[in-house]
């Protein structure tokens, strides 16, 4: 056997929708195709707008910038997450201040937040983990409260839902990630989803260069410092299909996580995901905790002994304030997160792919068992 970690899940579909595209000639970021699948994907998300982006991380970039993060403010970032959130607010210059994880769901502690509230505070970027979703209600009565932006990272959560709500429509902008082992990819790229217009069109502006559109004479003036952070078509249209198999796509990630969690239940030193009754969690990435104590070898070694009988695994996210990379801007000197450390020393994802096998998460089971001392 040969289980890797994720790989995307391609049909016909894909290959017919890209090979149309490029075969009229459509294959820069100004087509129809493009247009289409942010209009498609915002609609299905549930807002009004979607401005595509190259990457997850670009779209929180542009997210950023909309809403003009600058040197000297702070934005509040969960301590457990992926560098991108924390990149895109140093690349504003301003400082990611940290909050640390619930031990439960691995998402953001609501409750931690209004400590980290400063004079400098100007967003909250809570951050749906593995496709498990945040408390959004408390998130949004803090940021009202205290007159803040709410950015929602739901790169690793399409589809999945707060009180029948989609991940990424219950904030002011939402940004997604279509990464190749996202739950709906497109090799490279992302999208800011929004309700409010004046942040959609300065989103789309500074995506693409900050172009002039005051008159066509003087459309090589910038008056801002934009990016070029395009989607191209052929992402665009693998998107559309990609968007019309939604459902079974997060379908397959969902079934292939209650599959995991009956075969794995009850045994001693592994803790699984949660799902609350008002949430759906999609499972981006099915991760489980390994209590070194009681399961008798630590996570480390149980990913080494599972890479050796072909079972691909990833560590969870090394946390924020550990991360040598912005130790080094001179941040979180001795600060202490210890559920994200936790996470971290115990967490693991098993393979996850949509296309998963039930005989192949029953061989992943089968090896974990046969490894438990
Ligand atoms: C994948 C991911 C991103 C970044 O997306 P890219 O498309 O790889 O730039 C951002 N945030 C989170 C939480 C992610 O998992």
């Amino acid at each position: 056997m040969n289980i890797p970690v994720c790989i995307p899940s391609i049909t016909e579909k894909e290959v017919e929708y890209v090979t149309k595209a490029v075969k009229e000639g459509w294959i820069s970021a100004r087509s129809p195709y493009v247009e289409e699948f942010e209009k498609k994907f915002a609609e299905w998300v549930g807002c009004k707008y979607g401005v595509s982006t190259s990457s997850g991380t670009t779209a929180l970039h542009l997210a950023m910038r909309t809403i003009e993060i600058e040197k000297g403010d702070e934005v509040i970032i969960p301590s457990f997450t992926m560098i991108a959130c924390a990149l895109a607010v140093v690349y504003c210059g301003a400082k990611p201040v940290l909050v640390d994880a619930d031990p439960e769901t691995w998402c953001m502690d609501v409750n931690q937040i209004e400590d980290k509230i400063t004079e400098k505070t100007k967003a909250i970027m809570p951050v749906h983990i593995y496709g498990n979703m945040c408390e959004m209600n408390e998130i949004n009565k803090i940021a009202y409260i205290h007159g803040l932006w709410v950015i929602e990272d739901a790169a690793e959560a399409h589809g999945a839902e707060y009180i029948g709500k989609k991940a990424g429509s219950l904030s002011h902008i939402g940004c997604f990630s279509f990464f190749a082992n996202k739950i709906l990819s497109v090799g490279e790229g992302g999208m800011l989803v929004t309700n409010i217009g004046l942040i959609f069109k300065r989103a789309q502006w500074l995506k693409d260069m900050a172009f002039n559109s005051d008159h066509p004479a003087y459309r090589f003036v910038h008056n801002e410092i934009g990016y070029n952070y395009r989607m191209t078509t052929m992402q665009a249209a693998l998107g559309l299909a990609q968007l019309e198999r939604a459902e079974e796509l997060i379908e397959a990630r969902r079934r292939n996580a209650k599959l995991y969690m009956e075969l794995l239940e009850g045994i001693d030193g592994i803790t699984l995901p949660v799902e609350k009754p008002h949430v759906k969690n999609v499972y981006w990435m099915f991760g489980i905790l390994i209590d070194k104590k009681k399961f008798g070898i630590n996570r480390n070694k149980l990913m080494e002994e599972l890479a050796k009988k072909g079972v691909g695994t990833r560590p969870f996210f090394y946390p924020m304030h550990l991360q040598p990379c912005l130790k080094y801007l001179g941040y979180y000197d001795g600060e202490r997160y210890p559920v994200s450390e936790m996470l971290f020393e115990q967490g693991l994802y098993l393979p996850s792919s949509s296309d998963l096998t039930q005989e192949e998460i029953e061989y992943v089971v089968k090896c974990i068992k046969e490894l438990k001392r």
